[in-house]
């Protein structure tokens, strides 16, 4: 059985279907990237996932190192090592960055306000944010702000992989990370990413675009169109949609209509 295992998930939004059975393999150390047109279900997987409330789950599987987390909460979920960077990170007035880095991993680290000794120390807390605030080009004084509020489009990404670095999860669902990344914050993102890369963790990058797998190449590649997987394989499955886009799949109008919506 592999580490982190999607079997034949079905999940409904506002009593439509949009996955219509979806199965994925993931094991620790791989990146796997899912791709696929605006509206193919992409979000929807990752939401799902995570346990978010708006998505009804019809049918299937997921299980983490065996443990099934259909039935979970997200926070749940999340103490067993899952991580969710969002498409579109909400802004969390009056929570400073500190603050909700601190207290995610102190809840991580099982620390319910009263045993001081399981929460993190100040300095540990430091040196733990130093290296991948350093990797990510984000400054000091973003600990201070309030969560995403005034953040660029490239800042909140910036910030979802710090929390990831953070909290050090073992299976990563980037949702379209790539996305409102300049030029110089993709290198820095990956850079990231890419200092993360193997060991314990396996890594779901999910993307439109194929920009990002220029700098984190994945091991497995999965094509989702219209809530199923049309096609799976490794790093040329990317190289393929370089050339030839979604149409194979999708006829160009509706393909064309679907990024002018996004722009
Ligand atoms: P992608 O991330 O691949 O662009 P989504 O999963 O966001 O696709 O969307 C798939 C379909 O589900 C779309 O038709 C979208 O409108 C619908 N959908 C997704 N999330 C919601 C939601 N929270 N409320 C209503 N419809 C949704
Ligand atoms: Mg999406």
């Amino acid at each position: 059985m592999a580490d982190f295992e999607i079997k034949d998930l079905r999940v409904g939004v506002e009593g439509r279907e949009i996955l219509k059975g979806v199965s994925l393999q993931v094991n620790r150390g791989e990146v796997h990237a899912v791709m696929g047109p605006n509206g193919s279900g992409k979000s929807t997987l990752s939401n799902a996932l995570m346990g978010h409330p708006s998505y009804q789950v019809l049918g299937g599987e997921v299980l983490l190192n065996g443990q099934s987390l259909l039935e979970l909460q997200p926070d749940q979920r999340a103490r067993l090592g899952l991580y969710l960077a969002f498409q579109y990170p909400i802004v969390v007035p009056g929570v400073t960055m500190a603050n909700f880095l601190r207290t995610a991993l102190n809840a991580q680290r099982g620390y319910d306000g009263k045993d001081k000794a399981k929460a993190i120390g100040p300095k540990e807390f430091r040196e733990l944010l130093a290296e991948p605030m350093n990797t990510l080009r984000i400054d000091k004084s973003f600990l201070s702000r309030y969560v995403n509020e005034g953040f660029s489009g490239g800042e909140k990404k910036r910030a979802e992989i710090l929390q990831m670095a953070v909290l050090r999860p073992t299976m990563a669902l980037l949702d379209e990370t790539d996305s409102g990344l300049d030029i110089d914050s993709i290198k820095y993102v990956s850079e990231s990413i890419n200092s993360m890369r193997g060991g314990e963790l396996g890594i779901l990058i999910i993307t439109h675009y194929t920009r990002i797998l220029k700098f984190i190449q994945p091991d497995y590649v999965h094509v989702l169109v219209n809530g199923q997987v049309v096609r799976s394989g490794g790093s040329e499955v990317a190289d393929q949609l370089e050339n030839t886009g979604y149409s194979e799949w999708v006829d160009e109008p509706a393909a064309a209509a679907a990024v002018a919506e996004e722009v």
